[in-house]
């Protein structure tokens, strides 16, 4: 039965909620990921895009409850890379084969639109390397100049698309103000990506097929679905890790759903997987995303625990990474890994 629902997903992209929840309760994996990863080779070949994350600043003004780094954590040693340092880490990274940047941050004051701008115009002028920005919630006219200025893309997940558990989560934030930063972001050309978190304390089934179909009415060209994981310092400290699995099929169902979206194997769910249980690409994947600011920074960085950074430079801790990829049977890409309709 829900062979036949799978199949009618990737034949019309149309399921109902209900079709989406009976997939995720039902023992269908195999068939599953089956398709997702059929989809995935037949759409982006073998390739998998690796993208270099500068997490620049932990400062934070939000106070997401699951997040280490969140303004209240008074115990969070905050640091802010100067301007300079972080073109000279986006230029390191392009000359070690990084054509894609994410400039990420905590919602940081002191980093206002002007210092953003002369960041991009900066890092843009390094070459032929697509920028995008993970810096949270900002005005439409802070959206707009920094389009100008060279932006490509932008992250911004919804993190859970049941508002109830959004506003109690994310204060001061609201569903709402969420949505319109998504739908400006849309409106303004960028190559928007959202995505959520598997196993918030709270969370149900049914929202999570909420979650799949709010990805699939926003059209966006990038989703990151991840795993809660408990870090030691916030309030959902005392709640259990998500399910791995259901991630997975999370991402699987999003694959055979919107099927061109790029889909990162998030870096929960690797932490997640630290016994290397499955290949990760087997689900729908097809990016990669790596730290690459100082190690002490990285470790700062510290939104959820991850034993898994290494003390190694860029270049290194790339050549790693494409080892890695090939290991699963994969191909590293040589392109920017824009997305349809944007190269
Ligand atoms: S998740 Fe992002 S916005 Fe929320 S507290 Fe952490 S760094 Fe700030």
């Amino acid at each position: 039965m829900t062979h036949n629902i799978i199949d009618k997903i990737i034949d019309y992209s149309d399921p109902s909620k209900e079709e989406i929840i009976e997939l995720l309760n039902d023992n269908c994996d195999a068939y599953l990921f089956s398709k997702a990863a059929e989809i995935t080779e037949k759409i982006f070949g073998r390739e998998i895009h690796i993208r270099g994350i500068i997490e620049f600043s932990n400062y934070c003004k939000s106070s997401c409850h699951y997040c280490g780094i969140n303004g209240l954590n008074k115990d969070a040693t905050r640091y802010r890379l100067e301007s300079n340092d972080i073109v000279s880490i986006a230029k390191e990274a392009t000359l070690a084969g990084y054509k894609s940047i994410i400039l990420q941050s905590g919602e940081d004051p002191f980093y206002d639109a002007d210092k953003i701008s002369d960041l991009i115009r900066q890092i843009k002028k390094l070459g032929d390397v697509a920028l995008t920005l993970s810096i949270g919630e900002h005005s439409f006219e802070a959206y707009r100049q920094w389009k100008k200025d060279g932006a490509d893309r932008y992250l911004l997940k919804h993190e859970t698309a049941d508002k109830t558990l959004y506003n109690k989560y994310h204060p001061p934030s609201s569903f709402e103000k969420r949505l319109k930063c998504l739908e400006d972001l849309k409106s303004l050309g960028y190559q928007t990506g959202s995505g959520f978190m598997v196993g918030l304390p709270g969370q149900t089934i049914e929202s999570l097929a909420d979650d799949i179909l709010f990805l699939k009415k926003l059209d966006v060209e990038m989703a990151g679905i991840g795993v809660f994981i408990p870090h030691p310092k916030t309030p959902l400290a005392q709640y259990p890790p998500g399910d791995n699995l259901i991630a997975l099929k999370c991402v699987a169902i999003t694959r055979i759903l919107l099927k061109k979206t790029h889909l990162p194997i998030t870096t929960s769910i690797t932490v997640n997987n630290a016994q290397k249980s499955f290949n990760p690409f087997c689900t729908g994947a097809n990016v990669v995303m790596k730290k690459i600011e100082p190690y002490k920074y990285q470790k700062l960085y510290d939104i959820y625990p991850n034993p898994l950074i290494q003390d190694v430079s860029i270049y290194e801790n790339r050549r790693k990474l494409e080892a890695s990829i090939i290991s699963y049977g994969r191909k590293v890409s040589e392109s920017r890994g824009d997305a349809a309709g944007f190269n």
